[in-house]
């Protein structure tokens, strides 16, 4: 094969980045990499205010890269970044992506938190086990972290929560909502979500970088990361057992594999032109927050219990 070399140097090129219509040798990989997480931080005004800052790790790839890249980018600007790690208690699993978490954090000197969920009365192998009277074990793991990240967030006084969500999982939550009209879900895909009443603002600096990249930046700087799956994923399901969401993924990759540049640009073009749109015509509908009356967090359900207070009391009474 014939020998590429890089847009800006004469060093051999690692990678094409089709949207930026450039070839890149290692070293101005790494630039790019780290230059574009910075403009769209500043793009979205993510780090505006904001003192101290919550990073959640979960030791998967996308979210160490993210610790690197913050750490950098907080020290430059005089931000305390705190990591918050949440121990799922998925056995066999849980123990590595804390592990890994902690060597990180450890090895960068940033201050950390490891949450264990146990500690609230369930694990999430014990929500897999009951996963058909409760509801799915992934929809109980996503509301757990986000609810558990708030906390945290709110009792070290950080002013945001930054996650490692990338341009894949973006384009993939895009396209399922608008297959299934969910506006409401759309409306909360955003770079920032800005906080309010007790919610903790929420940036994703990684919204428009593919997780191509964000693999490889983490295998040139020869960073660990946890690389098995969560055994309640299904990815990796092949053929007809396949779900649909990780269909969907393996045709939005496909697609952009044929077509590159293709997540890049809808993502973008969904930012700029659909979201005011939305923003525009949606009607808040039935937006009472009212206090959970057990633990006090905001909840849509007034004088209620909040989803996570259900389950964890639902939960902690299993046996
Ligand atoms: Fe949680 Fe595992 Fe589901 Fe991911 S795959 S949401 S870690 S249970
Ligand atoms: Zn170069
Ligand atoms: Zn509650």
């Amino acid at each position: 094969m014939r020998r590429q070399y890089c847009t800006y140097c004469n060093s051999e090129a690692i990678t094409r980045v089709p949207e930026r219509g450039v070839k890149l040798c290692r070293d101005h990989f790494v630039q790019f990499f780290e230059t574009e997480i910075e403009n769209v931080i500043e793009r979205y005004q993510m780090l505006q205010g904001v003192r101290r800052l919550l990073i959640a790790v979960s030791g998967g790839k996308d979210s160490i890269a993210l610790l690197h890249v913050l750490r950098k980018i907080s020290e430059r600007r005089g931000i305390d970044l705190v990591g918050a790690t949440i121990d799922l208690g998925i056995e066999g699993y849980s123990e590595h992506c804390v592990e890994i978490s902690r060597r990180h954090y450890e090895r960068l000197g940033v201050p950390y938190l490891i949450v264990k969920l146990e500690d609230y009365g369930f694990t999430i192998d014990k929500a897999k086990k009951y996963e058909k009277s409760v509801r799915p074990v992934c929809s109980v793991c996503g509301l757990v972290k986000r609810y558990l990240l708030n906390k945290v967030a709110l009792e070290l006084n950080c002013d945001a929560i930054a996650t490692g969500h990338n341009l894949v999982d973006v384009a993939q939550y895009m396209v399922a909502n608008f297959l299934s009209g969910s506006l409401d879900a759309l409306l909360k895909l955003r770079p920032v979500t800005r906080g309010e009443d007790l919610l903790v603002t929420r940036v994703r600096p990684f919204f428009f970088m593919h997780e191509r990249y964000i693999e490889l930046y983490v295998n040139i700087l020869g960073l660990e990361y946890v690389s098995e799956r969560c055994p309640y994923s299904m990815r990796g399901a092949e053929g007809r057992d396949m779900p649909f969401q990780e269909y969907l993924r393996t045709v939005l990759l496909e697609l952009d594999l044929r077509y590159p540049g293709t997540l890049y640009r809808s993502v973008h073009s969904f930012v700029r032109n659909v979201l005011p749109v939305l923003e525009r015509l949606s009607v808040r509908r039935g937006e009472r927050v009212g206090r959970c009356a057990i633990c006090g967090m905001p909840t849509q359900e007034e004088g209620r219990v909040c989803a996570f207070c259900k389950i964890r009391d639902i939960l902690s009474k299993a046996n």
